[in-house]
């Protein structure tokens, strides 16, 4: 496999020649072989969890989620304060690390309820994108959705999503 960027010979995230390549792998297929190494339930269609799976997955994405938080908040205090580079660019670095981390929670915890997570990122992001295409001027220059179709946009998303859950077990 060749990195799509470069074309340096590449099947995973590589730092041998001090450069970063892509991966062969979407971040969901990504994390799904990580949890089937580690001995956690990664199933191949939609399934209702049981009920520990359903609150261990609430744990691991809420403790992310706050530690992710928390360094954004350092980070947004040093710049409020003016605080130098040093400390800012060490803010910068553990806020991206806790974002990773969630990053990593939230495809797990889809990829724990069977669902492909890359599948559902197409479809929230397909929507994201289609308001963005949508979107009109409405007069004093901002790009605004008109409701009907912010509506629309959403139902279809809730369809998609609908679809891909049905016949879960
Ligand atoms: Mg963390």
């Amino acid at each position: 496999m060749n990195c799509p960027k470069c074309a340096a010979n590449a099947d995973e995230w590589a730092y041998d020649d001090g450069k970063r390549h892509y991966t062969a792998r979407s971040n969901g297929e990504r994390v799904r072989e990580w949890m089937q190494d580690v001995g956690q339930s990664t199933p191949e269609a939609p399934q209702i969890p049981d009920l520990e799976t359903a609150r261990l997955r609430y744990k691991l994405l809420s403790e992310e989620a706050e530690e992710a938080c928390d360094e954004l908040d350092v980070l947004s205090m040093n710049i409020d304060m003016g605080a130098n580079q040093e400390f800012i660019l060490r803010d910068m670095r553990k806020a991206g690390k806790e974002m990773a981390d969630v990053l990593v929670v939230a495809y797990g915890g889809l990829v724990a309820l069977g669902l492909d997570p890359d599948e559902v990122f197409a479809y929230v992001m397909e929507e994201n994108e289609a308001k963005t295409e949508h979107a009109v001027d409405r007069g004093d220059g901002k790009r605004v959705v008109p409701p009907d179709v912010k509506e629309n946009l959403k139902a279809e998303t809730k369809a998609k999503l609908e679809r891909l859950v049905e016949g879960a077990g």
